[in-house]
């Protein structure tokens, strides 16, 4: 099988699990973000993946080839870290040419690979410019460059954004993520920022705990969360208690039914956790009690721009609700309203 394959993929630090049994397909040409907490294990997996560090178990393969021990400088893999790590008493051209040079590519192989790069990053003028005297946005192109001067196999990015001000990064977001796709290069891109996953990754790969807890598109996992870790760790979300009541129903706190997408696996009685991510709560003028339509208070109101962010006591639960401004009709603090919480937005989480 193409692409770069991971089974049962362990890494122990003495008796201390720092990734537990790591299964993955990452496909030729995507952008694949491993998310999660500070601690999860994302940096150890991605130098596993560079050869940086032993596997204490388990296998690495790529294009079907074993390459779980072959070292770092056999792999062919280009690697950009959140230090960036460049030179700074060289230049921009000689940073983006030393991969070349430990390579042994001719000198004039490598100024025209140096030229190429510059063009592609946009720094053609920059070339004979000390890299020390580079703005952050510029600098993090320049490591780039030289990640993928030697036409690497896959890119690793390592948080390589995270010391860049909020709209930089924003832009070197778009930036990196355009490259990749005009250079159809594998990527495999670490963070903890859940907004930069889901903006730039085909496949998200979230990690909890030390081990993988979910893998899909970006959309599958704001949508579909596997458990709770990953509704709560993916964007803002309501998660509640409830109880399953059968027949596609289940019990609030405060005595309401809900009725949500029906799952096999609850069984009557059985306490569960639900979710419903503020943008599908809908809030209107107090209203009789109808199917989920639920009567609440308004407990807090916070205008924040673009959207209005409303608290809502209903039923034993505090929800929190998004609208436009447009969809604000007097929310007040201590108003009664009318909450819909429609059942194909409520996902029932297993444990
Ligand atoms: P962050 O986002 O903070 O960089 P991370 O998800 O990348 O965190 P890792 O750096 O991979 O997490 O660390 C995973 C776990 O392994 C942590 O508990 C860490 O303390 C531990 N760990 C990492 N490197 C070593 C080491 N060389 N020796 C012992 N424990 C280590």
């Amino acid at each position: 099988m193409t692409g770069l394959i991971l089974e049962n993929v362990e890494k122990r630090y003495g008796s201390a699990c720092a990734v537990k049994d790591v299964n993955l397909h990452l496909p030729e040409g995507k952008l694949v973000c491993f998310l999660g907490p500070s601690g999860c294990g994302k940096t150890t997996l991605l130098r596993m993946i560079a050869g940086l560090e032993t596997l204490s178990g388990g296998e690495i393969r790529l294009d079907g080839e074993d390459i779980g021990h072959t070292p770092a400088h056999e792999r062919n893999f280009g690697m950009v870290f959140q230090s960036l790590a460049l030179f700074p008493h060289m230049t921009v051209g000689e940073n983006i040419a030393y991969p070349l040079k430990l390579r042994g590519v001719s000198k004039a192989d490598q100024q025209a690979r140096v030229v190429e790069l510059l063009e592609l990053i946009q720094l053609q003028e920059m070339i004979d410019r000390p890299v020390a005297k580079l703005s952050g946005g510029q600098r993090q192109r320049v490591a780039i460059a030289r990640a993928i001067a030697s036409r690497p196999k896959i890119l690793l990015l390592d948080e390589p954004l995270s010391a860049l001000d909020a709209k930089l990064r924003e832009s070197m977001q778009v930036e990196i993520r355009q490259l990749q796709q005009r250079l159809n290069i594998t990527t495999i891109l670490v963070t903890h920022d859940q907004r930069e996953a889901m903006t730039m990754a085909d496949i998200v790969v979230v990690l909890g705990e030390h081990r993988v807890q979910q893998v899909g598109t970006p959309i599958e996992i704001y949508r579909h969360p596997a458990n709770e870790f990953v509704a709560d760790f993916i964007g803002s979300g309501n998660i509640f208690p409830a109880t399953a009541l059968g027949n596609g129903k289940v019990g609030l706190p405060g005595g309401d039914a809900l009725e949500v997408p029906i799952c096999s696996s609850i069984v009557v009685g059985e306490k569960v956790k639900m979710l419903i991510r503020p943008e599908d709560l809908q809030l209107s003028h107090p209203q009789a009690t109808a199917g989920n339509r639920l009567l609440g208070k308004v407990t807090f109101v916070r205008d924040i721009g673009a959207t209005i962010e409303t608290t809502v006591e209903c039923s034993g639960v505090s929800f929190t609700a998004l609208s436009t401004p447009s969809q604000g009709f007097g929310l007040n603090i201590g108003n009664p309203v009318s909450v819909t919480l429609p059942a194909e937005a409520c996902r029932v989480l297993s444990a």
